[in-house]
C-alpha cells in the first residue's frame, strides 16, 4: 500500500532522534545542531503532520506543516545542521508538487550561507602595523591613544599609500577563531565626511570581531558591542553589521560566558535589544551620562567605571528591559 511521506517520517528515518521517546507533551528533546549544543534544550514536537522545532539555546524556530510546497528557511537550516539527506527528502516530499530535487533555490543557498563563517581574505599589502618608531605613524597613534584603545593588541594598522581609500585610516583587522583575516574596516583620524570604510568586494556576512576576547578565560562575561572601539575599549566584541545573523546567535550561544549587550540609542538598537533578549541575552543600561556609546563613556569616566556600570546595570527581564529601552534609546 502506497502511503504519504511526512517530513516526520523523513526525520524519524534519518536517526537523528535516536531511539528516545517523545516527553508528556510530544516533544523529543536533542542537543540542538544548529547552535551545536552541548546539552540537550532543543526539541521536535510532531503534530498533525506538521513539525516544530524550538531551540532554548539559541531560540531558533522553525516549522514545517504537511501543506508546504518548499522547506521554510528556519527549517532548511534546521535539516541542513542535522544532517538530513536534502535532495532525498525534497523528493520524497515534494515530487508531486514538480520540483526539482537535485537544485538548492536561491532561498535554500541563502539560508544555508547565513549559518556558515566567512571565508579568510588577504589583507592588501598597503598595510602595515601602526609602530611608534615610524614618524609617519604619529598622527594615527595619537588618533587610537586618544580613543584610549590598545592598538598593538588589536593589531591596527595603516595603509603607506600617500592617497587611495585607505590613506588616512585606522585600519581595523578582524580573525575568525584559527585567525585567519576575514574583513577589516577603516576608520578616518584625518577628519574624511566617509568615517568608515569597507572594502569593496569582501561580503560582511557573519563577520564578529573579537573571538579571542570571546574564548579568554578570564572572565566568565562578554560584552556585545555594536562598534569596534566599543569593543576595543572594553575587551568585548562586535557584531560588524549592527544585525545579528543566524550566525552569530550560533557562536554566541556556543560560549558560556554571559552575554551582555548596552543597546545603541536609537531605534535600531531597540530592535536588536528585543532580539537579544529572546536569545536569552542581558541587556544593560549603564549609568554613562551624555556619553553616547561604550567607547565614549570609556573615554570621560575611565574604562573600571565604564565597565562596573555595565556589570552592575543589567536585566534579563523582558518587562523591565522594555520598560527601560523605551526611554534608553528616545534620549
Ligand atoms: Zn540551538
Amino acid at each position: 500500500m502506497f502511503e504519504t511521506e511526512t517530513l516526520e517520517t523523513v526525520i524519524k528515518q534519518s536517526g537523528i532522534l535516536g531511539t528516545r521517546s517523545p516527553s508528556a507533551s510530544g516533544w523529543y528533546t536533542v542537543k540542538c545542531k544548529v547552535c551545536n549544543d552541548y546539552k540537550p534544550r532543543g526539541g521536535f514536537l510532531f503534530e498533525n503532520n506538521a513539525v516544530m522545532y524550538h531551540c532554548f539555546n539559541c531560540g531558533h524556530t522553525a516549522g514545517h506543516t504537511a501543506s508546504s510546497q518548499k522547506f521554510s528557511k528556519g527549517m532548511y537550516q534546521v535539516l541542513t545542521a542535522f544532517g538530513v539527506d536534502i535532495p532525498t527528502a525534497r523528493k520524497t516530499l515534494f515530487a508531486s508538487f514538480g520540483q526539482h530535487p537535485e537544485e538548492e533555490t536561491d532561498e535554500e543557498r541563502e539560508s544555508r550561507l547565513a549559518l556558515q563563517p566567512p571565508t579568510p581574505i588577504e589583507l592588501p599589502e598597503e598595510f602595515e602595523f601602526l609602530n611608534k618608531s615610524n614618524p609617519d605613524h604619529a598622527q594615527a597613534i595619537m588618533y587610537v591613544e586618544s580613543r584610549l584603545v590598545d592598538y598593538g593588541k588589536y593589531g591596527l594598522m595603516v595603509s603607506n599609500k600617500r592617497s587611495g581609500m585607505w590613506h588616512g585610516r585606522i585600519i581595523i583587522p578582524m580573525y575568525d577563531r584559527s585567525n585567519r583575516v576575514i574583513f577589516y574596516q577603516g576608520r578616518s583620524y584625518v577628519g574624511s565626511k566617509d568615517r568608515w570604510e569597507s572594502p569593496k568586494k569582501v561580503p560582511k556576512l557573519n563577520v564578529i570581531f573579537g573571538y579571542h576576547n570571546l574564548d579568554d578565560t578570564d572572565r566568565d562575561y562578554i560584552i556585545v558591542c555594536e562598534g569596534l572601539f566599543d569593543a576595543m575599549s572594553v575587551d568585548g566584541i562586535a557584531i560588524v553589521g549592527s544585525e545579528f545573523s543566524p550566525f552569530h546567535h550560533r557562536v554566541l550561544a556556543q560560549s558560556h560566558k554571559k552575554k551582555i549587550i548596552v543597546p545603541q540609542r536609537d531605534h535600531r538598537g531597540y530592535a536588536m535589544a528585543l532580539e537579544a533578549l529572546d536569545c536569552g541575552y542581558h541587556l544593560s543600561f549603564p549609568d554613562i551620562g551624555q556619553a553616547k556609546d561604550i567607547n565614549d563613556a570609556v573615554i570621560q569616566y575611565g574604562r573600571l567605571y565604564t565597565e562596573q556600570q555595565i556589570l552592575s546595570k543589567t536585566t534579563a527581564s523582558k518587562y523591565e528591559a522594555q520598560l527601560k529601552l523605551g526611554i534608553w534609546c528616545s534620549s
